[in-house]
């Protein structure tokens, strides 16, 4: 099954990036070029891409999920960037993490042509992120078919923050 193949490609990291947080890295999925693409296609026919105008992706490894998700599922693709990376005029919205916060912003234009967004990203642990977009969208009187992760950290049940529908490909 596809999920027991990428659980194998999970590496955990005890304390990192600080103490108590167990890093799970998904790295090694993306130098598999057979899984990664599976995993895309899997991700891609979820019917949240159907219901959706465009595809927000989340600065970093979101933005190595959406951009295929988006080539696969024929949606424009936008990104949610941590600071000092987009120009322009930006909706901007600080957030807190598992180990930190941080502030995330979408140019104020890449929403003007679109209702409904579906929002990737490669882990869903508080849900601090995940809220963090879903509050930039929501204010701006924008909709949410939903969200797709490759990992859920279902013990902090995060999804039940959320009033959309919420795919992971593995709970961990
Ligand atoms: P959260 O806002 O708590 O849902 O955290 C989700 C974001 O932080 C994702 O973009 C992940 O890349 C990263 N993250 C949080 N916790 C972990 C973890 N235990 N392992 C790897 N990445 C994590």
């Amino acid at each position: 099954m596809l999920s027991d193949e990428l659980k194998k490609e999970i590496k955990t990291y005890p304390n990192f990036p600080k103490e108590g947080i167990f890093f799970k890295d998904m790295l090694p999925i993306f130098a598999k070029p057979k899984l990664y693409s599976r995993l895309i296609e899997q991700m891609a026919s979820d019917p949240i891409f159907n219901q959706c105008d465009a595809i927000i992706a989340i600065d970093a490894r979101g933005f190595l999920l959406g951009s295929s998700i988006a080539i696969k599922a024929v949606k424009p693709l936008i990104l949610a960037r941590k600071p000092g990376k987009l120009p322009g005029d930006l909706i901007s919205q600080s957030y807190n993490l598992e180990y930190g916060s941080n502030c995330l912003s979408i140019q104020k234009d890449s929403l003007d042509a679109f209702k409904k967004f579906a929002i990737v990203d490669d882990l869903l642990a508080t849900g601090g992120t995940v809220s963090c977009v879903s509050k930039i969208l929501e204010t701006n009187g924008r909709k949410i078919s939903g969200l797709s992760v490759v990992i859920e950290l279902s013990e902090l049940n995060a999804k039940a923050n959320f009033d959309f529908p919420v795919r992971a490909q593995i709970q961990l």
